[in-house]
């Protein structure tokens, strides 16, 4: 697995740095992800930014090579995106208030 911040989304607010278990987050000229083949995808920092201006690039088994998992919440809805590499995506709606009965 490996992230990627989109730099244009990016507002800085620093809350990918705090959450990141394996400090692979940081901030120099801009928020910037470091030694990328440690990050084992627990989608934490996804989930906390405020602008979507993470990425997950998925391995190519399960979404082709270039397929990466965005991640957005409206309210108790949470909207996982498939974007593959053909421009297609899918998303997968998830309720937030049921999540444990998934
Ligand atoms: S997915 Fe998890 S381990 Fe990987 S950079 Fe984000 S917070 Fe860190
Ligand atoms: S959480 Fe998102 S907006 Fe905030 S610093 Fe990280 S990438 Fe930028």
């Amino acid at each position: 697995m490996s992230i990627q911040i989109d730099i244009n989304k990016c507002i800085d607010c620093g809350q990918c740095l705090d959450i990141c278990p394996g400090g692979l987050i940081v901030r120099k000229e801009h928020i910037d992800v470091e030694n990328s083949e440690n990050c084992w995808g627990c989608c934490s920092c996804l989930k906390v930014c405020p602008t979507q201006a993470i990425y997950m690039f998925l391995a190519p088994s399960i979404g082709g090579r270039g397929a990466f998992l965005t991640f957005k919440r409206q309210d108790s809805t949470i909207h996982w995106e498939v974007h593959f590499p053909n421009r297609q995506a899918r998303t997968i709606q998830v309720d937030a208030l049921k999540a444990n009965s998934y």
